[in-house]
């Protein structure tokens, strides 16, 4: 492999046909991210009968996109039992799978230009306490050294050194291996089109190569959750975001963890690279979507009013295209798209290496060698939704990671396999998908 294509290997090899489809299964999942191969190798570890279907590629799309940062600090608190149990799992990782996921706990530091900036974080901190969870205050000095030959004034930052990274294009593959080893099957270049229901229960799913009988099925379709679910009558509120990401050639620098500027977002890859992004821009192509929703993302757009570059153009007239609703014996939308792989905002990248060198000296001979980008998929609250339907028994969705699910994936996975297998020892309550319905505030505590 040329070592210049190693994010977009996740996401061009040739597609293989499935060698063999299983007649049944106690449990059918949709999608091979980060959330669903987590989820197929918890429930496979307890010798249930899983089979996953993933229409183009294992991590093809956000899992092995992202910047790969595992972070709790800054997280909504929602979230934050889940993704403490997240860093738990994380540590031990590669030794459970017997394959290096790239886990290395390095620490997460977000950099403040002005004492404003700075006192925003209190919030943060205060939280972190009533979790135990040690996130310190340091000042532009400590700062400065902690971050390499950063030029920038910084009057501080907050750090969180129990935080880590760990390598997107290893880890969901190496988790779905996992699963396959503890007897879950796994076949990609196979997109489920829908369910059967039997007494308005499921008894089904329809993919392109036939049909698997089953009770329970897990929709962790990420960007393509709505669709999926509005083709059986029920409604997701999801937007799409577009974040452009590069990644430099080897780099001499002391920037082991992740560091979070609002100019750049870098993080230490384990080829001894770095993956970099603008720290605060977001591209959203208004859709049919965003006005059906917008209601919905009245906070959410305001509190990430600065971070979004909003335009309109043929993403419009695509999205009026899709279908939807679908005869199952019939190419579906996920078929007709087997890789949703926006192409990078080429002036994202451009000031992207602009504030490398600029930020970090030791950066400035540095090559950007490769840029991508990804679709991040966001709820109004930018919190998960896990739950199972009430319109569909049997059926689960777990998607709205909205830009951080590579973190928490794991424990989700783990969390998700034990509410399937009705061993409710996580509170899912807060992600209840009826909460966006119910009249509960809709409120974004933390950014996308
Ligand atoms: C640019 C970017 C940066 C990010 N940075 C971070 C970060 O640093 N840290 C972090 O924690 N998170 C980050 N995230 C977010 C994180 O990547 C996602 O939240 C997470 O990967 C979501 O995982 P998932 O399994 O839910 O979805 P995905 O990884 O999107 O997987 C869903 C899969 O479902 C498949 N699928 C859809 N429909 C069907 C169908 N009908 N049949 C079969 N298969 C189907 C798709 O092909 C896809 O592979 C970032 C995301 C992006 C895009």
């Amino acid at each position: 492999m040329n070592i210049q294509d190693n994010v977009r290997s996740t996401w061009t090899k040739e597609l293989i046909k499935p060698a063999e489809m299983p007649v049944k299964a106690e449990v059918v999942i949709i999608g091979g991210g980060i959330v669903g191969v987590s989820t197929a190798y918890f429930l496979a570890k307890q010798g249930i009968d899983v089979c996953l279907c993933e229409k183009g590629y294992v991590s093809g799309e956000q899992s092995g996109r992202n910047w790969g940062w595992v972070r709790v600090q800054g997280r909504d608190e929602r979230e934050i039992p889940m993704m403490l149990k997240s860093l738990d799992i994380w540590r031990n990782l590669s030794n459970e799978l017997g394959e290096d996921v790239g886990y290395r706990e390095d620490g997460c530091l977000y950099t403040a230009y002005t004492e404003k900036e700075l006192s925003n974080y209190q919030g943060w901190v205060d939280l972190a306490k009533d979790y135990n969870i040690k996130t310190d205050f340091i000042s532009g000095s400590e700062l400065k050294s902690a971050a390499g030959m950063a030029s920038r004034n910084w009057v501080g930052g907050i750090i969180t050194k129990s935080d880590g990274r760990a390598e997107p294009q290893k880890a969901s593959l190496a988790i779905a291996r996992g699963a396959q080893r503890n007897g879950a099957t796994i076949l990609t270049n196979c997109a489920v089109r829908g369910l059967e229901t039997s007494s308005g229960k499921v008894s089904a799913v329809v993919t392109e190569y036939g049909r698997i009988n089953t009770s329970i099925v897990l929709c962790a379709a990420g960007a393509w959750s709505s669709l999926f679910c509005g083709s059986l009558g029920i409604k997701v509120p999801q937007l799409r975001v577009r974040g452009t990401v590069a990644r430099t050639n080897v780099v001499d620098s002391p920037i082991k963890g992740n560091i979070f500027d609002k100019n750049l977002g870098i993080r230490k890859r384990n080829d001894g690279g770095y993956t970099v992004a603008h720290g605060s821009v977001l591209d959203h192509s208004i859709t049919p979507s965003t006005f059906r929703y917008a209601p919905k993302y009245l906070r959410a757009l305001w509190k990430e009013f600065n971070a979004l570059r909003i335009s309109i153009g043929m993403d419009f007239f695509d999205e009026l295209k899709v279908p939807k609703q679908w005869k199952l014996d019939e190419i579906s939308p996920f078929e007709s798209m087997r890789v949703l792989n926006p192409s990078p905002n080429k002036s994202v990248v451009a000031e992207i290496e602009a504030s490398l060198g600029l930020i970090f000296p030791e950066f400035k001979d540095a090559k950007i060698i490769e840029t991508w980008a990804g679709m991040v998929e966001t709820t109004p609250d930018v919190v998960p939704i896990i739950c199972e339907s009430d319109e569909v028994p049997g059926f689960f969705i777990s998607t709205g990671f909205s830009g951080h699910g590579f973190g928490i994936g794991p424990a989700a996975g783990q969390a998700i396999a034990r509410m399937i297998e009705n061993k409710g020892t996580t509170d899912l309550a807060p992600f209840r998908l009826k909460r966006f319905f119910d009249g509960s505030p809709i409120r974004p505590n933390s950014t996308i």
